[in-house]
């Protein structure tokens, strides 16, 4: 069986995100005109990790296509966490700079709980990833917060979709801070019924299969396969795999795919947590790439516009 055999509706993500950006467009426009200057976001850059390279480029990429500044400072592999915390204090402290983002991974070399170190300096009105523990708190409460980009993305989705939430049993499995646990957390407040799964989680399969929404965020190539899947239920893959052995491509998505052919041309193909026989169960899922991914960057340029309003109203 192949993918080019699916029956699932296939979740826009692009779309969705294209639909995003035209909605914070105006809110630039007004800023830009009340301010003086356009929104601007600092990122920070440390070490070499090629992905990271890549979600920096394009993030700045979509923030000047619609107008707003980015300003990237990098540090090199070696550099102490000290150097990182230093650059985000001066980000806190512009006048000019409205949102931060760090860009994971740090390099091991500062420390295991450098990325916690680095979340809780960053001023939590400035906050665009929602990682600050205050942030964190006020997602839990339902409050107004910035909230994390990933699932933020999702809900938009969903709701764009007209995927019913309110009632629905959702299953997501994974329970990481950036995706899992605010992922479970937005669709509680959105009156699902939500159960998170991990590594523990037994008899997994059965579990998620009670879902009528599925949201895979494990890391994990073609792990969600079609026992996991309720007939009919709603499918996100959050999941961004990269495949390099060509047998492995081969067996998941078949010897005339458009994935193998993808391969052949660049050697590697990236894939989601979900297999892609499940295109045949499931009533409606997100590709990889095409799904979430884009939605993520649309969240944190919206995040960044907001973010920028805070400060305003409060100058
Ligand atoms: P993470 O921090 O590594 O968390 C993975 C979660 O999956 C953990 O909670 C882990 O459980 C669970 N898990 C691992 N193996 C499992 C298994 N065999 N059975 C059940 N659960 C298992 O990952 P993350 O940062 O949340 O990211 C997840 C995936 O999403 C990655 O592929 C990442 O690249 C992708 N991602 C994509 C976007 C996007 O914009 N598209 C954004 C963020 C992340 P334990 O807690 O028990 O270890």
């Amino acid at each position: 069986m192949t993918v080019e055999q699916a029956t699932a509706r296939r979740l826009d993500g692009s779309a969705a995100a294209a639909e995003i950006r035209e909605r914070i467009r105006p809110r630039i426009e007004a800023f830009t005109r009340r301010a003086g200057r356009a929104p601007k976001l600092g990122i920070l850059l440390a070490g070499s990790d090629p992905g990271s390279e890549i979600y920096v480029r394009n993030k700045m990429k979509s923030s000047a296509e619609l107008g707003m500044e980015s300003d990237l400072r990098r540090l090199p592999e070696t550099a102490a966490l000290g150097d990182a915390l230093e650059i985000v204090a001066e980000f806190n402290a512009s006048a000019t700079h409205d949102g931060i983002l760090v860009q994971s991974p740090l390099p091991d070399g500062m420390g295991s709980d450098a990325e916690q170190q680095v979340f809780d300096a960053i001023a939590p009105g400035k906050d665009v990833d929602g990682f600050n523990p205050a942030n964190v708190g006020r997602l839990v409460q339902k409050r107004p917060a910035l909230a994390p980009c990933t699932p933020s993305g999702i809900i938009d989705l969903l709701d764009r979709e007209g995927v019913e939430i309110s009632g629905a049993r959702a299953v997501v499995i994974g329970r990481s801070d950036i995706v899992g646990k605010p992922m479970a957390m937005l669709l509680l407040h959105r009156n699902a019924t939500v159960t998170i799964c991990h590594s523990r989680t037994r008899d997994l399969p059965g579990v998620a299969a009670e879902a009528d929404i599925l949201v895979a965020a494990i890391g994990r190539a073609a792990f969600v396969t079609r026992e996991f899947v309720k007939p009919g239920a709603t499918v996100v893959d959050v999941g961004m795999n990269r495949l390099d052995d060509r047998a492995q491509v081969e067996a998941l998505f078949g010897a005339g795919s458009r994935k193998l052919a993808a391969f052949d041309r660049r050697g590697s193909v990236v894939t989601g947590d979900v297999h892609p026989a499940v295109a045949q169960v499931a009533g409606a899922l997100t590709p990889v790439p095409g799904g979430v991914g884009p939605l993520t960057i649309a969240m944190l340029l919206a995040n960044t516009v907001s973010a920028a309003e805070g400060r305003q109203a409060l100058a």
